[in-house]
């Protein structure tokens, strides 16, 4: 299994412990899972963009805690730093134009600032390949899992926001040559919504109840409500994450 750093663990209301997403580097590349609205700084302050001229970043949506500075990113890279920045994207044609709409706005070219491809080939020494998922979180807003599949015969999921783990739990087997070893779901404490039809995310009631106690180590919880909800979540038998500091960072 490949080291994911997280730049942040928290939800989208939640600055205290920083927009979530994750980054894997290799050699002078770096693979960056969403990109939010604190994610730009935090690259920085961890030092991590001077270490790197090749940037991959797979975005699951377009809530700006999951692609608030990818707009800044890729100007940074174009611009300023001269590194080059490719989004790996499903095909989805709805999904792809509300990505694209987002940078547009944010003043950068499809094709001249980014490239966009829809898989991780040859791209990586890890990584064989990703693949992609439907996750339902916003009526409004497509929402993307993407599946890492590792040259070590494993693969594991990531998420993004999503309100129904069964659609995550049934891409949580083997297939093939690949063994299923660890998903990233967000989780939140369990809250009632103004609107009754609006539950975005996973809560930990839904997580205690579909994923036995037996197999919550395989699920690494993220994109928390508060400090509390990681610790419960961790109580629960769940993996639970913490973004890194500038001096780990700098360990690899
Ligand atoms: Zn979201």
């Amino acid at each position: 299994m490949i080291k994911l750093k997280f730049t942040g663990v928290g939800s989208a209301f939640n600055p205290t412990l920083y927009n979530t997403s994750c980054y894997y580097t290799e050699a002078n590349k770096m693979l960056l899972i969403d990109c939010g609205a604190d994610t730009f700084r935090r690259l920085h302050e961890l030092c991590v963009l001077d270490r790197v001229s090749d940037i991959y970043v797979c975005i699951t949506h377009t809530h700006q805690d999951h692609i608030g500075s990818l707009g800044t990113l890729i100007a940074y890279c174009s611009f300023v730093s001269n590194k080059k920045v490719t989004l790996i994207l499903d095909t989805d044609d709805v999904y792809r134009q509300q990505i694209f709409d987002t940078l547009s706005l944010a003043g950068v070219r499809k094709d001249i600032d980014y490239n966009v491809q829809n898989h991780l080939k040859d791209t990586f020494t890890s990584i064989f390949n990703v693949s992609f998922f439907n996750v339902s979180h916003n009526s409004f807003l497509k929402s993307k899992g993407y599946v890492f599949y590792l040259n070590s015969n494993e693969k594991f999921i990531y998420s993004g926001d999503s309100n129904d783990i069964q659609t995550i739990l049934h891409h949580c087997h083997d297939v093939g040559r690949y063994k299923f070893v660890q998903a990233f779901i967000d989780c939140n404490i369990d809250k009632i919504s103004k609107y009754n039809d609006m539950k975005p995310h996973e809560y930990l009631s839904d997580l205690t109840k579909f994923i036995p106690k037996n197999r919550r180590k395989l699920f690494t919880t993220m994109h928390y409500d508060n400090y509390k909800c990681r610790t419960k979540a961790s109580e629960y038998g769940f993996n639970i994450v913490y973004h890194c500091t500038e001096f780990e960072s700098t360990l690899e």
